[in-house]
């Protein structure tokens, strides 16, 4: 499967000029027509609003607005699936007075129809000032690509993190959903913050920042840990090793502070399209139960096709097919 996710730097609140951004940076790069385009969280009209009132203009019911007109003509031109992250607003058809507002994921098809909208789950500090939580449940959907219907799980950004953070780190809840449903591929549209400075930004330059990086494959340790149930991959190989495909699709750039009292609101880029892959161990297929229990059941590999920058603008691909650049294995600590 060929998998593209677009970083960007989008303004806040200037939708027409992220747009043409968009187009841009699409249009100068080299990929190869990919199956899947994945933009970031609020892609097109930015990220940090700092009230309802903020983020009212720029609220678009689903299916219906710039950003869904945008995935539209984008799948129908590059014939591929779509998937923009944008401010919902829904009105409830038997009572007008009834309003709700979510931070959600479009999902669109090479014809330009609306097959799924996920909204996000676990809010942000920045979302709780105006967006409702979405179900958890929406977060899964069979996606047909290339003759197969492709179990994939949908994220916002913090629905990979605690629930509120307040839950425990261990308690892997987007994680464990991914390995229930037998996802093939997860897919995150993300605006993921960090906290270095300006300057710490510009010496990274077009280098991934590695914090970020790591903290994101530590939200997916069950993967590494409990056996991946699903049987075709996203390939279609029904072979050992097994591998779970995911994208995660950041933004860059840099936005004002919700008030004076606060910093810049500072993206962290590093986009990314990985596979965690796991092999039973030897041990593990004899399975006589007496393996140290430090020692993990699978040999585990990442692998990794493409890692942008924290400040670069542009595609992150992956050709799921074809050999990854960079593969990761484990250290045990100490
Ligand atoms: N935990 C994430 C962060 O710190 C959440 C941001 C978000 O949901 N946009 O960046």
């Amino acid at each position: 499967m060929k998998i593209a996710t677009l970083q960007l730097a989008p303004q806040l609140g200037d939708v027409q000029g992220n747009i043409e951004r968009a187009d841009r940076l699409l249009k100068s790069s080299k990929m190869t027509t990919p199956d899947m385009l994945v933009l970031p969280e609020m892609a097109l009209t930015g990220y940090n609003f700092p009230s309802l009132e903020a983020v009212k203009p720029y609220l678009e019911p689903a299916g219906d607005g710039p950003s869904a007109s945008w995935a539209r003509e984008t799948a129908k031109r590059l014939q591929c699936k779509v998937c923009v992250g944008y401010p919902e607003i829904e009105k409830d058809p038997q009572n007008p007075d009834q309003i709700t507002y979510y931070n959600s994921l479009l999902v669109v098809d090479e014809k330009g129809e609306v097959i799924h909208n996920y909204r996000k789950s676990f809010l942000y500090y920045t979302d709780e000032t105006w967006a409702a939580e979405g179900q958890v449940e929406r977060g899964f959907k069979e996606i047909p690509i290339q003759e197969q219907q492709i179990a994939t799980s949908f994220g916002i950004c913090m629905d990979i993190n605690p629930y509120k953070f307040e839950a425990p780190f261990d308690k892997w809840e987007f994680a464990t959903r991914v390995l229930d449903s037998k996802s093939q591929l997860v897919i995150l549209s993300m605006a993921w913050l960090t906290l270095l400075s300006r300057e710490e930004l510009d010496a990274l330059k077009d280098k991934p920042e590695m914090d970020t990086f790591n903290y994101w494959l530590q939200r997916f340790w069950p993967l590494l840990q409990t056996k991946m149930k699903h049987e075709l991959d996203i390939d279609g190989k029904t072979v050992s090793p097994k591998k779970i495909v995911i994208v995660f699709a950041n933004r860059a750039g840099e936005e004002p502070p919700a008030d004076e009292t606060k910093s810049p609101a500072r993206y962290a880029g590093t986009s990314t399209i990985i596979a965690v892959t796991q092999k039973p161990t030897a041990e593990a297929e004899s399975d006589t139960g007496s393996s140290d229990d430090a020692e993990l059941p699978f040999d585990v590999k990442i692998l990794c096709w493409d890692l942008l920058g924290a400040g670069e603008e542009g595609v992150c691909f992956a050709d799921t097919t074809a050999d990854p650049k960079m593969v990761f294995g484990l250290k045990k600590s100490g």
